[in-house]
């Protein structure tokens, strides 16, 4: 089978390194790729936002399966174009991918279907906003409604800057993601990232994981994409696990079919564990990134196999997908600068000794000069490993991170800090 992966990011390196295990795979193609993907992959200069170039070298390569990475292309309609093509595809149709692409619809889906999520309003207009904020009390979630790679939700503690937040929103701060806001009340609890994969019809788990968004140690300075994650999250329990199949993606699943948009690819759901339970805070219609350099490796099927039943609408009839019951732990390495404007062009060196130690790089922003791996973007490497616990996953992936030669990169020293904490007790 001739495979197109679309995206060029660590999340894609780790689909490709899944992708180039299967017995199935004749041809991996990438779109854009980088020098991480080029190991497993043919990169293919073509930009995931051009859907018609994407759905002719598909079509005139005879591409049997699509796998998008990034959620920007499903939300604009790639797959409609290549479903539309008899082009087979792993992601949801744009209006599916409204789950991640509107916060507004999410809510209205899950206040009509009964999912347990923070009270909520939508506004498109800042007096009606800053009017309902007593309702809310504060701290309070002010989120721009559409996609805003991250960065589009601002927590206010006071009344006054929860008044700044909406006119900042309201004023462009986020382009037309911020057309409409979102104002949440504030959930209290631990954070996790939940995973199931659905054909729109069946649906099955497919594992936990904890991000570490901050830029700094001990959770402190900006938001970032994440610097680091670890798989499973075991404060997901078993039984709340059950719980949120249940009360959260279950119902999803019904809601979007009989809305008649099924939902079928990846269903990321990122979760509050609250005292009352599983709240869900929002979808993501994609893997998570850096969540997928822990996923994969802990996946032992066949990618393939598993994203073409749900590409074809047979998910029930196959094997519920497994993961290795061993953690694995991702430490991201980051250009210095990173959330901010990241420096460009330093050399890295020593990935061959990082994983000859068993861990595996993968790779994000980077790219090759006179043969020379160099820094090409913010988050450059995910350094992976696997062990018993999240505390020996963790000491071999600082170990291979201290293989690597990379003197313009940072990285967060204490990724699992919370789960090694509790398994010290
Ligand atoms: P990302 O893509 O980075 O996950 P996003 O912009 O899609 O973020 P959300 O995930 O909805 O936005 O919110 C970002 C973060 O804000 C959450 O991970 C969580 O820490 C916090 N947050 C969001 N909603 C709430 C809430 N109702 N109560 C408490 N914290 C919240």
């Amino acid at each position: 089978m001739i495979v197109l992966l679309i995206g060029s990011g660590g999340r894609e390196h780790a689909l490709a390194w899944k992708l180039a295990q299967s017995p199935r795979l004749t041809k991996l193609y990438a779109a854009p790729g980088n020098p991480g993907i080029a190991q497993h992959a043919e990169c293919v200069d073509l930009d995931p936002a051009h859907i018609e170039s994407i759905v002719a070298f598909a079509r005139d390569e005879n591409v049997g399966l699509v796998v998008v990475g990034p959620e920007q292309p499903l939300v604009a309609g790639l797959a409609d174009r290549l479903k539309e093509d008899g082009v087979l595809v792993f992601g949801p149709t744009a209006a599916a991918a409204q789950l991640e692409g509107s916060k507004g619809f999410t809510k209205d889906l899950c206040a009509r279907a009964g999912i347990p999520t923070a009270a909520y309003g939508r506004f498109t207009n800042a007096a009606d906003a800053k009017a309902a904020l007593p309702r809310f009390g504060l701290p309070v979630v002010i989120k721009a409604d559409g996609l805003a790679a991250g960065k589009g939700v601002v927590i206010p503690a006071t009344a006054a800057e929860a008044v700044a937040a909406i006119d900042d929103m309201f004023d462009g701060a986020f382009g037309g993601a911020g057309a409409e806001v979102v104002i949440e009340e504030f959930l209290e609890g631990e954070e996790a990232s939940f995973f199931a994969i659905t054909d729109g019809i069946s649906f099955v788990p497919f594992g936990s994981a904890q991000d570490h968004k901050r830029v700094g140690d001990g959770d402190i300075g900006p938001n970032t994409g994440g610097m680091g994650a670890y798989s499973p999250a075991r404060v997901l329990t078993p039984e709340l696990e059950a719980r949120a199949m249940r009360e959260i993606i279950a119902p999803t699943v019904k809601a979007m079919a009989e809305a008649g948009t099924p939902y079928a690819g990846v269903l990321y759901a990122g979760l509050m564990l609250t005292a009352e339970g599983p709240k869900l805070i929002e979808y993501n219609a994609r893997f998570g990134d850096p969540e997928a350099q822990v996923l994969m490796p802990r996946f032992g099927g066949c990618l393939i196999d598993l994203m073409l039943a749900v590409a074809e609408g047979r998910l029930g009839e196959t094997d519920p997908p497994t993961l290795a019951d061993r953690t694995a732990l991702t430490v991201v390495l980051a250009a210095k600068g990173y959330p901010g404007t990241p420096e460009k062009g330093g050399s890295i060196a020593g990935i061959e000794a990082a994983e000859r130690g068993g861990a595996i790089v993968f790779q994000a922003g980077t790219a090759l000069r006179d043969r020379q791996l160099i820094a090409n973007g913010g988050r450059v490497l995910a350094v992976t490993a696997t062990g018993a616990s999240v505390t020996e996953a963790q000491a071999k992936a600082y170990a291979a991170v201290d293989r690597i030669d990379f003197p313009s990169g940072f990285c967060r020293r204490d990724i699992g800090w919370r789960e090694v904490a509790r398994e010290r007790r």
